[in-house]
């Protein structure tokens, strides 16, 4: 592909630092807008950062005067379910006021492709499983509802402006680059992988599972998880199609198996070699039991092929980031 200038909201969190250094290694320019809130700067892998909100008119008024780009990926979104059902108003500000104002912008400018970071959270509880793209959208948090009205918000876009775009929907993204200097760093932490990871590396005492009564075979939740460079190659293939004309639609990213959450604990068990004390706790308010992905469409459709389907390739990749002494803390035996 033609190399191409790409603007990233969001490009210092999780998902943002891998998808800049996977758009860089492609050959692409980039340029990250990013608040700092949650990123970190110091984990950016290149190209320029802008400090500042997307939720600014006047920041990405001076961005997208500045520089011509050919499309925008957007990773700049609060996570969390549960502060979500705490604290909706500060979702809806985040994730879809702010989005408002870069989709604003964007169209403004004469952007005409986006890559929208979306969620399984647009779903709900699951009526069928593997989720396939037509499954209902009934989200049963702020947080899907954010990202379910920001699909609709893109879908009117494609239409009135001519806008084109692709949500890709992941479910749950976890492992690490496997240079070692990319790692999933949320404060405070709340993602099962990182947690028990955090035990085995002796900065927690014991991962709590969240229900063990629910209707799957061990008791506890079932997810899907994928690769977090498997979701970057899926976002460069998908900006891939956008760049040969294909029109806008919505993606699954999972791995299409699911994993409990004492399966996750005993394969970090295994991985690490140490033993991570867990205890039952009550389930989480929101959490569905299943969440898996069928991701057929975007195998199909864009040529994805995830290259680390398995859950211990997944946990090993996370350790690697997790398991690395941090600076002041004494070195592990
Ligand atoms: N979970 C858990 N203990 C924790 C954190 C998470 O048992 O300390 C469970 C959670 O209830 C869910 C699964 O692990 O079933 C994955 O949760 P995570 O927050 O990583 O992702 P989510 O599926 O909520 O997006």
């Amino acid at each position: 592909m033609t190399s191409l200038s790409v603007l990233v909201a969001g490009g210092c969190g999780y998902i943002g630092t891998h998808m800049v250094k996977a758009l860089l290694a492609a050959g692409h320019r980039v340029v990250t807008v990013d608040n700092l809130s949650t990123g970190h700067r110091e984990l950016l892998p290149g190209g320029r950062l802008v400090e500042g909100d997307i939720g600014d008119p006047a920041l990405l008024e001076r961005v997208l005067a500045g520089e011509r780009f050919d499309a925008a990926m957007h990773f700049a979104a609060a996570i969390e379910v549960g502060e979500s059902v705490q604290a909706p108003l500060k979702y809806y500000r985040n994730n879809v006021a702010a989005t408002l104002t870069l989709v604003e912008a964007l169209v403004r400018h004469g952007v005409d492709k986006l890559i929208f970071s979306s969620s399984a959270a647009v779903y709900g509880e699951p009526e069928t499983t593997p989720i396939r793209e037509d499954h209902p959208c009934r989200p049963t948090s702020p947080y899907g509802h954010t990202k379910r009205m920001v699909e609709t918000i893109l879908a009117d876009c494609a239409r009135a402006h001519g806008l084109r775009s692709m949500a890709l929907r992941y479910f749950n993204a976890a492992g690490a680059d496997p240079s070692g200097a990319l790692g999933e760093r949320h404060h405070p932490e709340s993602h099962l992988i990182p947690l028990v990871l955090e035990v085995a590396a002796g900065r927690r005492e014991r991962i709590a599972i969240f229900g063990t009564r629910h209707p799957t075979p061990d008791g506890t939740c079932v997810r899907d998880y994928i690769h977090v460079n498997d979701l970057a190659a899926a976002h460069l293939l998908a900006l891939e199609a956008l760049a040969g004309g294909a029109p806008s639609t919505a993606y699954n990213l999972g791995n299409s198996r699911g994993h409990s959450v004492r399966e996750v604990i005993e394969a970090a068990r295994r991985v690490t070699g140490r033993p991570i004390p867990a205890v039952e706790a009550p389930p989480r308010p929101g959490d569905p039991a299943i969440l898996v992905a069928a991701s057929d469409k975007a195998r199909r459709e864009l040529g994805w092929r995830p290259a680390c389907e398995t859950l211990p390739a997944i946990i090993a990749s996370a350790w690697k980031w997790h398991g690395a002494p941090r600076p002041g803390e004494p070195q592990f035996q």
